[in-house]
Formats: C-alpha cells, sequence, structure tokens
C-alpha cells in the first residue's frame, strides 16, 4: 500500500485548504491516526517523516510503542481514557487528546509529577448531536480549564471535537464552528498551564471544513493508511 503517496495527498489537502482560507500550511499538526493498523503501515509513514501518531486503544497503543520504540515519535491517544490506563499514558505518550473530566486532569498531574513529565492534553467536548460521542459538555469547560490553570505538569493545549457523521457537511462546518467559538470564549481563561492555541477537529471525510473553521491539528486515519476493519 502506497502510505507514502496517500500521505502526500494528505498534505496536498491541508495546502489547498489553507490556500483557501488564507492561512499557514505551517500552522496544521497532522496526527496520523493509525489504530488497528500494523506496525509495518506506522514505519512506512516515519520514513515518511510523519511524526504525530494517534491510536486510540490503550492495549494497542503499549504493544505498538514498545516493539517500534522511536523516541522521534510523538504518541497521541485519541480514545476514551480509563482512570486505570492514565498512569500508563502518562509515562509514554506526549499528548493525551481526549480529556473530558476534571477528574482526569487531576489524575494525569498528579502521576506527571511522580515522575516529573511532562504532557500535553486537550480537552475533548461534545460537538455532536450523537450521544455516543464522548466529550464533556460544552457548560462543564469553565471548570475544567480554570482547574487546569495551576497544573505543574500538565499542559492544557486546546480543544478537540468530533463532528457528527454524517453527509450534511453544513452541520460539520456548524460543529466546528461551534467548537472554535467555544475556544475563543474561554480565552479569558488562559493563563498558568491553559494556553488553548490548538483545535483539534477534522478527519479524512471533513479536513478542509475543520481547517476552514480554524483547526490546527487534523486526525486523520483512512486516508493515510486506508479502510480499517473495524474502529
Ligand atoms: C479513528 C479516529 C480518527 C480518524 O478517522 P478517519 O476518518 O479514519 O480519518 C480521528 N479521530 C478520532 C478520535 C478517531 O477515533
Amino acid at each position: 500500500m502506497a502510505i507514502e503517496e496517500n500521505l502526500d495527498n494528505v498534505q496536498q489537502r491541508i495546502r489547498t485548504a489553507c490556500t483557501a482560507c488564507g492561512r499557514d500550511p505551517e500552522e496544521i499538526v497532522l496526527v496520523a491516526v493509525s489504530k488497528t493498523k500494523p506496525n509495518a503501515d506506522i514505519l512506512e509513514a516515519r520514513k515518511a517523516s510523519q511524526l504525530h501518531f494517534g491510536e486510540n486503544r490503550a492495549k494497542e497503543l503499549q504493544d505498538k510503542m514498545e516493539e517500534i520504540e522511536d523516541d522521534e515519535i510523538r504518541w497521541h491517544f485519541i480514545g476514551n481514557l480509563q482512570t486505570n490506563k492514565i498512569k500508563y499514558m502518562v509515562e509514554r505518550v506526549d499528548w493525551i487528546d481526549s480529556i473530558h473530566k476534571k477528574k482526569a486532569l487531576k489524575e494525569v498531574e498528579k502521576r506527571a509529577s511522580r515522575i516529573g513529565r511532562h504532557i500535553n492534553v486537550l480537552i475533548q467536548v461534545n460537538i455532536s448531536d450523537e450521544d455516543q460521542k464522548s466529550g464533556c459538555d460544552p457548560d462543564d469547560l469553565e471548570k475544567i480549564l480554570t482547574y487546569g490553570q495551576d497544573l505543574t505538569y500538565t499542559h492544557v493545549r486546546g480543544l478537540m471535537g468530533m463532528a457528527t457523521f454524517t453527509d450534511d457537511k453544513e452541520q460539520v462546518r456548524n460543529e466546528f464552528k461551534l467548537l472554535k467559538t467555544l475556544r475563543d470564549e474561554h480565552l479569558h481563561l488562559v493563563d498558568g498551564s491553559v494556553t488553548l492555541e490548538h483545535l483539534s477537529m477534522g478527519m479524512t471525510n471533513d479536513l478542509e471544513e475543520a481547517i476552514e473553521e480554524g483547526s490546527t491539528m487534523v486526525r486523520v486515519g483512512t486516508a493515510i493508511f486506508g479502510e480499517r476493519n473495524y474502529t
């Protein structure tokens, strides 16, 4: 499979989307979502200079990291995070993109401070109309961000959101707009460990809309590694 070519295509899509709205492509971090895919695929993407990789299952991430052992890779955990897995993540990943509770933030800080390791986190917000999509309620953001200000090892770098799975591009766009608005409305809470410079939104099917609406981080799986057999 032509992963290198796929990566080129995705980068081209990012550049085109940036040009269309007058943004600098350098502002966009591409996270290659390698969930369910073998290490050989990750290594192929790595050879094509891809640095950020995203995984959504703790055990799978653990196995992959142990086998690949590449210090340059920036691993993102993008899945549903159970409290008992936080210790493991904090010891290894660079980013946890899917924090949606103050309690989880507290646990990340506790574990990170014990080992003196800094970790970047994004607060996942539920912007879709699907109940099963995780993320905090927009009304909880203020409480979570305020708590994040005084942390030392945990850096709240921004917000993450997933749009509704639908062909209705207007709806998707409106959900991205909502995430951007939520970020802007909470900029007064930028202080200490809360910086909020990132908006992680946009995947294979909606990265153009996401970039036009202000995304700084896109999480792309299928367009790089091909279809998955399971999610
Ligand atoms: C799987 C996944 C992606 C990538 O989705 P594609 O449509 O394959 O690009 C992005 N974000 C999260 C949180 C995911 O679980």
